[in-house]
Parts: C-alpha cells; sequence; structure tokens
C-alpha cells in the first residue's frame, strides 16, 4: 500500500529527471524507473524493469550481482549510501561512472520497506579528475618532503613514469621494472615483518586489484628504510589507485614521503615520557615495566632488587634550597647509572627515592659489594654538602629467593628499607 503511494509521488520526479532514478524493494525488485535509467539498462519500455531484479536486467552479471550485494549491505545496515562511485553502462553498453546515492524506504513503522537510488553520470567529471592526478601532477616539481613520485600500470605491470630525487643521507635506485621496485623496497625496509615488508612482498597485479576492487582507493605505510649510506630514515609510502582514463587499465600512483624529521621528534615525545624529568633516569612505571619483563624472561637466575631513600633528604633542602636538592639528586642519579651495568635497570621511584635492578647477581658476595658501591657514590655526592649529614638507607630483595614477581619482591625491599631506616640509617638491610 504505502509503497504505492511513494511510487505515485515517484513518478512526478522520474517522468522528468535526467538522472537514472529507481525504486527497488527489500528483495531487490524493481518497482519504478526514470527513463535515462531505462535506456542506460539498454531497454526500450518500464515494463522491462518493473517486478525484475538487476540480474534479470543487466547482462553484465557480477555487475548485477555487485549491486544486488550492495543493496543488501544498506537494507541489513539501515543505512543510506550518499555519493558511491562505480561502474555503470551507457545505452550501448559502454563503461562509464556513476555516482550512486541510495536512500532506504521505511513504512510508518519505521520498518525498512525498499530503497530509492540516484545515479548521476558522472563519467567526463571524473575521468577528467583521473587524468588530473595521473598527468597534471607530473608537470610540477615533486613537494619539499616527497622524494619519489612512480606511476604504474597494475596492468601491464610497468612503470609508466617516475620521478626521484635523493634522499637526505643517502641516494636511491633507480628502477625500471615493477617487480624490481618492490624488490628494492623489501630489501631496504628495516623491518622485514612490518605491514609494508608484507605488502611490497605480495605486489603483484592480483593484489592491487583485490584492493582496487574492495573500494578502497588510498594505501599508505610508514617504515624505516635504510639508505645507500648505511644510514636509515623514517618514510611515508601513499598510493593511490585509479583508472587511467586512456586504457582503462587500473594504475597506481605511488609517492614516498621522508617523515624523519617528524618521527625523529615523535620518538624523542616518547623517549621524553618515559624518563623521569628531572634526574633522566627511567621513571617509576618504565622501570617497574623493564624490570618485570626481565623477571619474566630470565626465570632461572638471580637479580637483586636494591630500593634506596636518602636519609635527612628534607635538612638538605631547608639548609640549602630546594635548586641544591634538585642539584643533590640530578648528581646522585648519574652516579647511580654509572655503576650499574646497560643491562641493568635504574630508576627513580619519586621524591628522594631510587631503586635498581641488577640483572644476574650470582651470590650474596656480589649484591653486598653493589650495595656499597650504591652507599660510596651517595657518600660521594653528599660530599659537595659538607653542612648536612647526608646518607643513604637500603632495603634488598633477591629474586627468586624473596619473591617470585615483581610485587612480591618489591614489598621485601621495601620493608628491609624501613628495617634499614628504623636500625639507624645508612646501611644496606637484606630482606628477611
Ligand atoms: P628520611 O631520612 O627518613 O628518609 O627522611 P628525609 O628527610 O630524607 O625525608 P623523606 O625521605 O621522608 O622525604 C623526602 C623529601 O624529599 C620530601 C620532600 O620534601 C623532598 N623532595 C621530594 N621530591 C623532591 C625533589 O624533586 N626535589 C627536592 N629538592 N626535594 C624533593
Ligand atoms: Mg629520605
Amino acid at each position: 500500500m504505502e509503497v504505492r503511494l511513494m511510487k505515485a509521488a515517484f513518478e512526478v520526479i522520474v517522468n522528468n529527471s535526467t538522472d537514472l532514478l529507481f525504486l527497488k524493494d527489500i528483495n531487490s525488485v524493481y518497482h519504478a524507473a526514470s527513463l535515462p535509467f531505462i535506456k542506460m539498462a539498454g531497454k526500450s519500455s518500464l515494463s522491462e524493469i518493473i517486478g525484475r531484479t538487476d540480474l534479470e536486467i543487466f547482462e553484465n552479471e557480477t555487475l548485477a550481482k555487485r549491486y544486488i550485494a550492495d543493496d543488501h549491505r544498506l537494507l541489513d545496515g539501515g543505512q543510506d549510501l550518499i555519493d558511491y562511485i562505480e561502474p555503470i553502462c551507457d545505452d550501448n553498453g559502454n563503461a562509464r561512472y556513476g555516482s550512486t546515492s541510495k536512500y532506504i524506504l521505511r513504512d510508518s513503522k519505521g520498518q525498512v520497506i525498499g530503497l530509492l537510488g540516484i545515479t548521476r553520470d558522472i563519467t567526463t567529471e571524473y575521468l577528467a579528475r583521473q587524468r588530473y592526478q595521473s598527468e597534471l601532477r607530473y608537470l610540477f616539481e615533486l613537494p619539499e618532503d616527497t622524494y619519489a613520485v612512480c606511476y604504474i600500470d597494475a596492468d601491464s605491470w610497468r612503470v609508466i613514469s617516475q620521478r626521484r630525487k635523493d634522499i637526505s643521507g643517502g641516494t636511491l635506485q633507480e628502477c625500471t621494472t615493477v617487480d624490481d621496485m618492490a624488490r628494492f623496497a623489501v630489501e631496504s625496509i628495516v623491518d622485514k615483518s612490518c605491514k609494508a615488508a608484507e605488502f611490497y612482498r605480495n605486489f603483484t597485479a592480483e593484489a592491487l586489484h583485490e584492493i582496487y576492487s574492495s573500494g578502497r582507493r588510498t594505501v599508505s605505510f610508514k617504515y624505516e628504510r635504510r639508505l645507500s649510506d648505511n644510514s636509515s630514515r623514517w618514510v611515508k609510502n601513499e598510493l593511490n589507485f585509479l583508472t587511467d582514463a586512456d586504457s582503462g587499465h587500473l594504475c597506481v600512483m605511488l609517492s614516498a614521503k621522508d617523515i624523519n624529521g617528524i618521527k625523529q621528534a615523535q620518538k624523542r615525545l616518547e623517549a621524553a615520557a618515559r624518563l623521569d624529568s628531572m634526574t633522566q633516569l627511567l621513571n617509576r612505571e618504565t622501570a617497574m615495566e623493564c624490570i618485570k619483563n626481565i623477571l619474566e624472561n630470565e626465570k632461572d637466575r638471580h637479580h637483586a632488587l636494591f630500593m634506596l631513600d636518602i636519609d635527612n633528604f628534607k635538612s638538605l633542602n631547608d639548609t640549602l634550597g630546594h635548586q641544591a636538592g634538585d642539584d643533590f639528586l640530578i648528581k646522585l642519579a648519574k652516579g647511580l647509572k654509572e655503576i650499574f651495568s646497560e643491562s641493568d635497570v635504574v630508576g627513580r621511584i619519586g621524591g628522594d627515592e631510587f631503586f635498581a635492578l641488577m640483572r644476574n647477581a650470582p651470590d650474596r658476595e656480589t649484591v653486598e659489594k653493589k650495595a656499597c658501591e650504591i652507599l660510596d657514590t651517595v657518600r660521594n655526592t653528599a660530599a659537595d654538602y659538607p653542612k648536612v649529614k647526608l646518607g643513604g638507607s637500603i632495603g634488598i630483595g633477591v629474586y627468586p629467593k624473596d619473591g617470585n614477581d615483581l610485587d612480591g619482591l618489591y614489598s621485601k625491599a621495601d620493608s628491609a628499607l624501613y628495617t634499614a631506616k628504623r636500625s639507624g640509617k645508612n646501611m644496606y638491610v637484606f630482606a628477611e
């Protein structure tokens, strides 16, 4: 009933429109269509459309199936489709491009009852745009951050043209075939397991067609690339898909940008977020994470966790000022970093508290020696502030004896530190 009412209203527009208009029910059966639609379908009257589906109307079965599949996706999802560029054909069956919108129709109860489709033939604009992309871009110099642009014909599998300039710190190889280009890309990628490496390893006409038919028109990757002078830089590749206006072939415009500056800045920010801003030691969270990883991955070894709290630190602040307190913490951090090896973990918990994991500490004697070195470091640093009686209290937990995970070990070392404070300070105490 309601479909009929809508049809009546629809027919007024239908009779006057130059667009391809159509009305379908939830089974993709046509109920109305404009004259341009009838012509596009190669039919002479509306009766050849009404009551039929795309499969019965269009000779091109793939296209018909695709239209129906699109309908169902929309009808099931209940969402309109706006300005979707899709292949259509003209009266003579020639390939053209249409911009289609499909609007979901509902009855008064909100139930989906069909869809209204409007397709406009945009072949002229579309091809002009593609020609602009494929040709005009080449007339200009490469933008400053772009070091290569390569136009590839995916169907004849050849490099149509390319333009490149040297990337800072190394030269780029000129590739004459697409396979060479892909191979060279894979060779130069630092992390062979990254998405870009996988993409270029499988760089075939089929793979590109698959992406294009999935509806995607752009693919991009960021990766680190090794250059001829063995330095490495971060780059971004962007692939734009288009159909060549003259040959009708699927083509890819590949551009490569140098994003090293951006990436370095980003890395510095990330690194900074992992450090304690004053002492430049690892901050508590990061150090905890590192220690956790070590304990989980090196279960068959002994590791020692040291917790250090400076004695009477407040009096340094009170006597010489907060700045002097800061300077002391910075110098101490530097000293601590020096007595531990690169593979150990040293972090600042906060305030005047630090912690460190000595990796692979074979026996108690080795651990005691390190504790003495920590106390020496505190003493040496404190020597610059003779007016204040500073010292260091240390609590030690040994993995796995005192705890078989970080939480257990941490709380044991922390109680040992408390014992050191209560027992007169400036000493180390092993967890019980
Ligand atoms: P104790 O011997 O029992 O360890 O006492 P303490 O004086 O060392 O004081 P406590 O460890 O209880 O507290 C540490 C003090 O360090 C608290 C705060 O005033 C000071 N502090 C915390 N963070 C900073 C900092 O970044 N810079 C400076 N200058 N002082 C800090
Ligand atoms: Mg203290």
